[in-house]
């Protein structure tokens, strides 16, 4: 039990050290690089308890891979570059206003704004 709580430690400072919503497979190579011996299997187990303790979010987007990031309790807006496929998160200044207006009769229940082009080491 302790070793599967130094590993859900280490598989969540990884997602917090990042600056971006990562993929399993982009946690799993930062997180071995301090505990060698972790197999992805371990990594997604860890990822669905970190998820159902909130301690991360899933991001998911259409035709994007799942991802995750750490659970800061901000809201964000994400940019995505069309030349690296990386997601990066941005802090959100909507506001919460939807970018159009829905006409009458349809009954929005969410939206969502996404960012995209290319980031600075792909400029
Ligand atoms: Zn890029």
């Amino acid at each position: 039990m302790k070793r599967n709580t130094k590993q859900g430690k280490v598989i969540l400072s990884s997602i917090k050290s990042a600056d971006r919503p990562l993929t399993p497979f982009e946690i799993h190579q930062l997180a071995v690089k301090k505990m060698p011996r972790l197999g992805i299997a371990t990594t997604y187990r860890h990822l669905r308890i970190l998820s159902e303790s909130h301690q991360v979010v899933g991001v998911d987007y259409p035709g994007q891979p799942p991802r995750y990031e750490w659970a800061d309790g901000l809201d964000k807006v994400h940019f995505s570059c069309r030349a690296c496929n990386k997601l990066y998160a941005l802090e959100d200044t909507t506001e919460d206003s939807p970018p159009a207006k829905a006409p009458k009769g349809f009954k929005v229940q969410g939206f969502e704004v996404m960012l995209y082009g290319t980031c600075p080491e792909c400029e």
